[in-house]
């Protein structure tokens, strides 16, 4: 397996990963904040012939702002919680509020939510609600349902231990910080999705904003998270 990170400006990633011949991308970036950044030039390194699938961690702009494109350079299908349609339809922010006073500061300098006009409304090819084995698809890992940051929010766990993770697990500003969500709708579920993904056997974990980050942090994030919402 090869894992190239693609950097959309200076704090938000998404992944090509390869194995055995096909990739799989995992979000797909905006290029709406960064003038002269494109899908096409930042994935220079892909080849698109080999994209099969892009899974959308969920509804936010920095993560499937780009999907039109990245649809109309590779022709992959697209896997989504069924609830993400929503936001790929109407460019309206699936919901989310701040957790704690980072999350109150990432709220008001970086992450308000203005609603964006999606230029093509595009289609979910592979809607989910609940856990999906992708070995269907060629790659061995399965997506697991992760709510809490957003409720339609998901997350691809391989069978070797590399969970791409969206926005549950993060570094906000890019100062070598690891939490969970900071914007969270909800924080109980967040807790249990954070558990989920350690029992699906993450070993480390690679995010929409900073990272990776290893087990240990995720862990000890999570009991910050559950002992003092930090
Ligand atoms: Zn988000
Ligand atoms: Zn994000």
């Amino acid at each position: 397996m090869e894992i190239k990170t693609i950097s959309v400006g200076p704090i938000t990633n998404f992944y090509a990963i390869e194995e055995n011949g096909k990739t799989m991308l995992v979000d797909t970036g905006c290029y709406l904040n960064f003038p002269g950044w494109t899908l096409k030039a930042a994935m220079s390194g892909v080849d698109f012939s080999t994209v099969s699938l892009i899974v959308l961690t969920h509804g936010h702009m920095d993560h499937c702002g780009g999907v039109n494109h990245a649809k109309a350079l590779t022709g992959a299908k697209i896997l989504a919680h069924a609830d993400t349609a929503n936001f790929l339809n109407t460019g309206k922010f699936t919901p989310y509020r701040p957790r704690n006073a980072v999350g109150q500061a990432f709220y008001d300098n970086i992450a308000n939510p203005a609603p964006l006009d999606i230029p093509q409304p595009v289609e979910i090819d592979i809607p989910v609600t609940e856990e999906t084995d992708l070995h269907p698809y060629g790659f061995s890992a399965k997506v697991i349902m992760t709510p809490g940051h957003t409720l339609d929010a998901v997350s691809v766990v391989f069978d070797s231990g590399e969970a791409f993770v969206g926005d549950t697990v993060l570094d906000p500003f890019g100062e070598g910080l690891c939490t969970f969500a900071v914007l969270s709708l909800d924080d109980e579920k967040l807790k249990e999705s954070g558990q989920k993904l350690l029992d699906a056997g993450l070993k480390c974990a690679y995010s929409g904003h900073g990272g990776p980050f290893t087990r240990e942090q995720v862990e000890t994030a999570l009991r910050n998270l559950i002992e003092t919402n930090s």
